[in-house]
């Protein structure tokens, strides 16, 4: 990019202006999506240290009409920038809520929870506590099904505003587990003052567990101080039993990856969980 007079910056350089115009066609592609329902949910199984379903992680996957499914890694950064994750966040968690109630209505499925991302642009709104309140009332899901997810990058800012919401919504049943635990660079002292219920071993330390002696040492630390810290552990990305083995074996109680089911349709989600009690 080069200065062209005083406050204008003008690309010259015609692989910029692409991707320039790409984001732009995405993000009109994106806007029609939130509006003509092509976003969708995948399921994948959460387990315990049995084996047995706890329940689901929900992630977003978007049926494009010309592109196929697109995964959230190709649009959740540009939702983000634009703020079409609101919109699209509250339809998550409406969609989540929603099953939650068509399940507490199945004598087998009761016990089930949905776990769903939340982004930090998200829970930073100021009434993220009533909306998430108001679509848990509206859809009569059991707040002590749900759980959400949040990241590290959360509690950089503002860490009196993050606990205020996090206990307000605690107070109704709402767990919250704390995603790719390990990968962010905050204070170990935050932990202790948020009402967290889960750490989700990050997968990037479950990957080579085997084979690199620094990730089962990472891994080992986070399981040991969840413990201590009296919270629950899960591990995500546990792609064979071996890897499984292992972290059972380092004291990990919950699991999820493709071991035990990648993410799919509902439909997918079910067949799993019925063939599972039969
Ligand atoms: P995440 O929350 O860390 O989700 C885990 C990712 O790992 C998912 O990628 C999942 O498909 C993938 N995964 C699960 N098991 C395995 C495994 O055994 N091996 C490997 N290699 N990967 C596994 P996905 O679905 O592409 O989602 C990527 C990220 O997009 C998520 O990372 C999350 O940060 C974000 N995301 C997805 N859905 C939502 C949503 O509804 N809201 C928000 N804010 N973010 C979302
Ligand atoms: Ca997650
Ligand atoms: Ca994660
Ligand atoms: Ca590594």
């Amino acid at each position: 990019a080069k200065a062209a007079g005083r406050n204008t910056v003008r690309f010259f350089d015609p692989a910029m202006q692409a991707a320039v115009d790409a984001r732009a066609a995405l993000e009109d592609d994106l806007r029609h999506a939130v509006a003509n329902n092509q976003l969708m949910l995948y399921y994948q199984p959460q387990v315990d240290a049995h084996d047995r379903i706890l329940g689901a992680e929900v992630l977003l996957r978007w049926r494009h009409p010309q592109r196929g499914m697109v995964m959230p890694g190709e649009f959740i950064p540009l939702s983000e920038d634009t703020g079409l994750i609101l919109p699209i966040g509250a339809w998550v968690l409406e969609t989540a809520c929603a099953q939650l109630k068509a399940w507490a209505a199945r004598e087998d499925c009761q016990h089930l929870t949905i776990s769903v991302n939340v982004s930090a642009r998200q829970f930073r709104q100021s009434d993220f506590v009533e909306q998430v309140l108001s679509i848990v009332l509206a859809t009569g899901a059991n707040p002590h099904r749900l759980k959400l997810e949040l990241t590290e990058s959360l509690m950089v800012n503002n860490l009196e505003e993050t606990v205020n919401k996090m206990e307000a919504l605690n107070d109704q049943g709402i767990a919250f587990s704390l995603d790719d635990f390990g990968t962010g660079y905050s204070s170990l002292s935050y932990l202790q003052r948020l009402p967290l219920k889960q750490l989700k071993i990050d997968q990037s330390f479950v990957r080579d567990l085997l084979v690199d002696s620094k990730d089962a040492a990472i891994a080992q630390t986070v399981i040991n101080l969840a413990q201590n810290l009296g919270l629950a552990v899960i591990a995500e990305g546990v792609e064979t039993q071996a890897q499984r083995d292992f972290l059972e074996r380092l004291g990990c109680q919950a699991y999820q990856g493709y071991f035990f089911g990648r993410p799919g349709p509902l439909q997918d989600f079910e067949k799993l969980l019925f063939a599972e009690a039969l």
